[in-house]
């Protein structure tokens, strides 16, 4: 009977995106499984391809035949195999993009440590009188002394092939499989050093009901997605630990993602400190050797536990019971490059696969996954309360316009100059906050804070001077400059900016004996830059930190009293419509960074829009109203949560050659996209990029994942269209991101 393998060749390539079929020679039936590689012959070369399924027939009657077996076990979990397939229909890449991220390429390089052979003595052995078989005698007081051997290393320690032979015969000896890892109990080297055990903590009374709450779902049978929204400091970290004992208890497995960032040695001891010897531990930092270790911990079943970052997600760990996502609403969890997962949706899957329990917890959720939480009843867990005694800090905001009006232009208020005197009159600290990019496109009336919107996608326009237009980067409309404000026929109009760099100059000027530091992009590229500042600023080599994004996160010093962030509109103005999400975010994650010590401390925000419901609810610490007035939002231009967004994203460095693709593309998606919305092209709002012209097209409506077949028909006329190679196309499913 002739048998069958489906391949997916191991090339990064659209030329070859699809199952290809071969035989499989009769000397290796049997051996074959899915998940496998294996080395096939493609056109007049070799590759090496993984084998998806054994199908017991074939359309094509021509086939080749497979030329020969790589791995001696599946490098690819079934698990993993389905997941794959569905990735790449979800996200829109390439099979071979979805096994990649799913397994390392430090992995993929080597061979799967196949099961070891190794010789055991039988029950008969202990009765037998081997005084004239000396050499035999021998081996069997060897493997009594060791235990079950491989036979190499039996014959180095003095026996030999024909010995075993003949033990074999007698029945004395035989030879079993075993997994490499029984043959090194505890596995380690014994070099590592052991975290201090930690003891669970006594839950209060809102925990209890969150972790009574979660243990029901554990003991349950059917899959559950549930969010703890919980603010700092609350114990959302306790709850995690407990009810990954309760789910090791019930004999599974369970996960832990965290951002990348909050992956420090300490959050790694805390974990391995409660489950000692049993943690595997996923982060970009690991060495290739290390990477491999934790991962071999997985696949021997030793670690029941796997902390690490996004693509921890796709850690093959076996029995899951549980899965947690700490932080769910930070964008790091959606991978920019293909394939685009959101480890949300790739951990919520692997949850249904498994009938297991996913966790998201955060301070601030996505509005995403409040709003799912909130309509399914029972999903939502609250915890109000601090553990600690820390308060949160109070926020004042500071209205710019006001400032102008006082004569004040300067880019620190009066209110905030005053503050920092203080820190320097008391050697205190304090940080002071601008936004990553300093995204200056926008245009913003000083007297009033206007700033000219697209009245369809309620995105801010961007100034383009060249032009002297203003356009909106999702539909492409166009509208001239404003001479006057349109709101308030002020004449101040503005062409906003402020970056680190001019913020490190000024207060550089009103300070020349000040200690600084400023941390972004530019300052922290050494790959120990991070952690060095951090130092500075923990010994009090410095007074003042001015930062990015970075700084909003981990940096919890007992010194900090004032938190200055300089210009919330930056962030608020982003033309995307997360932007009034980001800046709820950004703005309660920055508040967090104070108040910490017994000097208390306080947030001062400078904006042109005090009255926006980002600025006031989060000067506020009120999620939940802020969560409505943004839904409200979202609801009217039926942005997500009330649909899905399919970003097809064309860049290259012929600018007429990207908008004639993004043209043609656009085109052939309208018979595809159903009842969809078709936005675009447009400009992207990072026009350009490193020389690359930018251009999107982007897809709204309800359920767009059922379109999915349909779509990537199009992709694949795409592809094979003369020209296709010199503009790329990224295609982003609810993209996190869309500049
Ligand atoms: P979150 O993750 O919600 O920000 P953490 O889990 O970090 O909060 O908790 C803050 C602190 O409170 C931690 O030091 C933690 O060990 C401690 N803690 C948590 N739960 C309890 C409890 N029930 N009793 C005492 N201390 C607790
Ligand atoms: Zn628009």
């Amino acid at each position: 009977m002739p048998q069958y393998a489906e391949v997916i060749i191991d090339l990064v390539s659209n030329a070859v995106d699809r199952p290809f079929h071969y035989y499989v020679p009769l000397e290796m039936q049997g051996q074959i499984r899915p998940g496998m590689r294996v080395e096939v012959p493609l056109g007049n070369r070799r590759c090496q391809g993984y084998v998806l399924r054994l199908p017991r027939e074939s359309a094509v009657d021509t086939l080749k035949d497979i030329t020969a077996i790589v791995d001696s076990e599946p490098l690819l979990t079934p698990e993993q195999l389905a997941l794959g397939r569905w990735l790449s229909m979800r996200f829109y890449c390439r099979l071979i993009d979805a096994v990649h991220a799913m397994i390392p390429a430090s992995f993929r390089r080597g061979r799967r440590p196949g099961d070891i052979k190794v010789v055991e003595p039988t029950e008969q052995a202990a009765e037998v009188n081997l005084e004239r078989a000396p050499a035999q005698k021998k081996t069997m007081e060897i493997l009594r002394q060791k235990g079950p051997l491989p036979g190499p290393e039996l014959a180095r320690l003095g026996s030999n092939n024909q010995v075993i032979r003949s033990l074999e015969k007698k029945g004395l000896v035989r030879t079993v499989t075993v997994r490499p890892d029984r043959l090194e109990p505890g596995g380690g080297d014994g070099e590592e050093e052991q975290a201090p055990l930690t003891r669970p903590h006594l839950l209060r009374e809102e925990q209890t009901a969150c972790y009574d709450r979660v243990k029901r779902a554990l003991a349950g049978v059917r899959p559950e997605k549930m969010l703890l929204h919980g603010i700092t400091a609350s114990g959302k970290t306790e709850i995690y630990l407990q009810s990954i004992a309760y789910c090791l208890e019930q004999g599974r497995t369970a996960m832990i993602l965290v951002p990348e960032i909050s992956l420090t040695p300490q959050m790694i001891e805390h974990f391995e400190g409660r489950f000692p010897g049993r943690v595997a531990v996923l982060h970009s930092r690991l060495s290739v050797a290390e990477k491999n270790r934790q991962w071999q911990m997985i696949l021997n079943g030793r670690a029941k536990v796997v902390l690490g970052a996004r693509s921890a997600v796709f850690a093959p760990l076996e029995r899951v019971g549980l899965i947690i996502i700490d932080e769910e609403h930070e964008t790091t969890y959606k991978q920019e490059e293909a394939p685009r997962y959101h480890a949300r949706d790739v951990a919520w899957w692997r949850a249904r696969y498994n009938r297991a329990v996913l966790l998201l917890g955060s301070a601030t959720p996505s509005l995403e996954s409040y709003y799912e939480a909130l309509e399914c009843g029972a999903c939502l867990l609250n915890m109000k309360e601090r553990v600690t005694p820390i308060q949160l800090p109070p926020v004042q905001v500071v209205d710019m316009r006001e400032e102008l009006k006082a004569g004040h232009r300067f880019i620190f208020s009066r209110l905030l100059l005053e503050e920092l005197n203080g820190v320097m009159e008391r050697d205190e600290q304090a940080l002071l906050f601008i936004n990553r990019r300093g995204f200056a496109g926008f245009v913003l009336c000083r007297e009033c804070g206007h700033v000219v919107r697209c009245s369809s996608c309620d995105v801010s326009m961007t100034l383009h001077l060249d032009r002297r237009i203003m356009c909106c980067h999702y539909c492409a409309r166009e509208t001239a400059v404003p001479e006057t404000c349109p709101s308030c026929r002020g004449t101040k109009i503005r062409y906003f900016s402020a970056g680190t760099q001019r913020v490190e100059d000024e207060v550089k000027k009103l300070y020349p004996a000040a200690r600084l530091i400023r941390m972004d992009r530019d300052t922290t590229a050494g790959r120990h830059a991070h952690s060095l500042y951090y130092r500075q600023f923990r010994e009090r080599e410095a007074n003042i930190l001015i930062g990015t994004q970075m700084i909003a996160k981990g940096f919890d010093f007992p010194d900090v009293t004032l938190v200055g962030v300089v210009a919330a509109d930056t962030t608020l103005n982003l033309p995307d419509f997360r932007a009034p999400e980001r800046t709820f975010q950004l703005l309660t994650q920055v508040a967090g960074r104070t108040a910490r010590g017994p000097r208390g401390g306080k947030v001062i925000v400078q904006t042109y829009h005090p009255r926006h419901h980002s600025i006031t609810t989060a000067a506020e610490h009120d999620y939940l109203s802020f969560f409505k007035a943004e839904l409200e939002n979202r609801r009217q231009l039926a942005y997500p949560p009330f649909s899905d967004l399919l970003r097809f994203l064309f860049s290259g460095p012929d600018e007429e050659a990207v908008f004639e693709a993004a043209v043609w593309m656009t085109g052939r998606l309208e018979p595809a996209a159903g009842k969809a919305e078709i936005l675009g092209p447009a400009p992207a709002s990072l026009y350009r990029i490193k020389e690359q012209y930018r251009v999107h097209t982007i897809l709204k409506g309800k359920a767009l994942p059922r379109l999915a077949p349909g779509i990537k028909k199009v992709i694949r006329e795409y592809h094979g269209r003369k020209g296709s190679e010199q503009v790329r196309l990224a295609v982003d499913f609810n993209p996190q991101v869309v500049l």
